[in-house]
């Protein structure tokens, strides 16, 4: 078996990784720097974000955005270098055009996403950095002057080690799952959750409204409080509620014991609602007709349904004290979340090495010099919309500084 002594390794070829490893370069033009990658290749995964296109950043994105025990002060610090306007200046000078859309998601300005992967890839050929692919690291040990790798093929001996290997959010069966590799470096994680995924919750109704949309005020409610509210358009799938305002909320709902309640007429007062709903009661001929052009027909049926109103009676028997019931669901329209582990769905990970372990200056751990931990395998994940790949850059970049 060969043996090899680098200045760095990189375990993880995603977008934090290759942005570490190109930063780290520029930094010691003189000194080996590798990138171990399980996969055939490296980055694919930035290859299928954003629906292909790669939204890579958020502009304005801040502290409230991101999720995890000590997420607030990383990100407020990390930000203060290394905030999108500095992110999205360092591609500038990689080659990269971007455009922002109107709610500040940057994306390549030719919509695709290769065009990240590509300028991240050139610049490493052009630094020379040396990338093994089909490499899944398991095992790391720590010795008194560095890191040694052990491969099928290689030792490998580094003075500095990053771990950049992402998550275990699962994309295209492609499930990376580091814990292993985090516990042989005895640091600690808290409990992995999908986050960013469509959220399962009971209902029989569900399967009537398969494929249909609606744009509602979706509030996530755990033990009588709101824990967060989205507004947006909430897809109705079967056995699920999907949509980015339902994403969300998912980091919080797939831990199950809570709820996500709908409002399908939030610029509306409830008295609003009431008035709204009592006019159409008399207007109408059949309660099926009441909803015509304020909801899809499906959700209409649905909310009768879960009234116990049939669509083909008359509208004058109803009472008000029956259109109530069906006002509180336009309102308030409850479904109970099921826990999931499931990270098939899933674009990030909640979850991850503990904030605590790394310095938030340099995301070197606390526990072993010469040991950096970046992007979505800490305990951080971002909302939809650029965040998470803003952070995986950023700490890339940062760590990469100070290498
Ligand atoms: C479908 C989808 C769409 C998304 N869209 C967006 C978007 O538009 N905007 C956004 O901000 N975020 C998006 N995300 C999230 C974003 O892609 C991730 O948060 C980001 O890629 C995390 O970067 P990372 O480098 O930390 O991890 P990753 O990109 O997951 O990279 C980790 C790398 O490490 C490798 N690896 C893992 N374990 C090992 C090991 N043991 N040994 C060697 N190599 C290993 C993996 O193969 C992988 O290449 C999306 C995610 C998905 C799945």
């Amino acid at each position: 078996m060969k043996k090899r002594n680098v200045y760095a390794a990189v375990v993880g070829g995603g977008a934090a990784g290759l942005m570490c490893a190109i930063r780290a370069a520029e930094n010691h033009p003189d000194q080996a720097i590798v990138i171990l990658e399980k996969a055939d290749r490296v980055g694919k995964k930035i290859l299928v974000t954003g629906n292909g296109r790669c939204n890579l950043s958020h502009i304005g994105a801040d502290a409230n955005s991101y999720h995890g025990d000590g997420s607030g002060d990383l990100i407020n610090i990390l930000f203060k270098k290394y905030d999108p306007d500095a992110v999205l200046s360092y591609f500038r000078t990689l080659g990269l055009l971007t455009h922002t859309d109107s709610e500040g998601r940057v994306y390549p300005l030719s919509n695709q996403a290769s065009s990240v992967l590509d300028v991240l890839r050139m610049r490493n050929s052009q630094l020379d950095i040396e990338t093994i692919c089909n490499t899944d690291i398991s095992r790391i040990q720590k010795t008194a002057e560095g890191y040694e790798i052990v491969t099928p093929e290689l030792r490998l001996f580094a003075k500095k080690l990053v771990i950049a290997a992402g998550g275990k959010a699962d994309y295209a069966g492609r499930n990376s799952d580091s814990r292993e590799l985090m516990r042989s470096l005895g640091l600690s994680m808290t409990k992995l959750s999908p986050s960013l995924s469509p959220v399962s919750v009971k209902s029989e109704l569900l399967k009537s409204l398969k494929g249909i949309r609606a744009s509602a005020e979706a509030s996530l409610i755990r033990d009588k409080r709101i824990i967060k509210a989205e507004r947006g358009e909430v897809q109705f799938t079967d056995g699920a509620l999907s949509g980015i305002c339902i994403f969300n909320l998912s980091r919080y709902a797939n831990r199950g014991g809570c709820e996500i309640h709908l409002n399908l007429l939030p610029d509306f007062s409830y008295e609003q609602v009431e008035r709204e709903l009592t006019n159409r009661f008399k207007h109408n001929a059949s309660c099926g007709e009441v909803f015509t052009g304020m909801f899809h027909k499906n959700i209409g049926l649905a909310l009768l349904k879960s009234c116990g109103i049939k669509p083909s009676s008359p509208c004058k028997d109803i009472s008000l004290k029956e259109i109530k019931p069906l006002c509180r669901h336009i309102t308030d329209w409850r479904f109970v979340c099921e826990e999931t582990r499931d990270f098939k769905k899933a674009q990030v990970t909640a979850g991850g090495v503990r904030l605590s372990e790394i310095d938030p200056h340099t995301f070197e751990s606390n526990r072993h010099r010469g040991l950096y931990i970046i992007g979505e395998t800490l305990d951080i994940d971002g909302d939809c919309g650029g965040y998470n790949l803003q952070f995986a850059f950023a700490s890339g970049m940062c760590a990469g500084d100070h290498l």
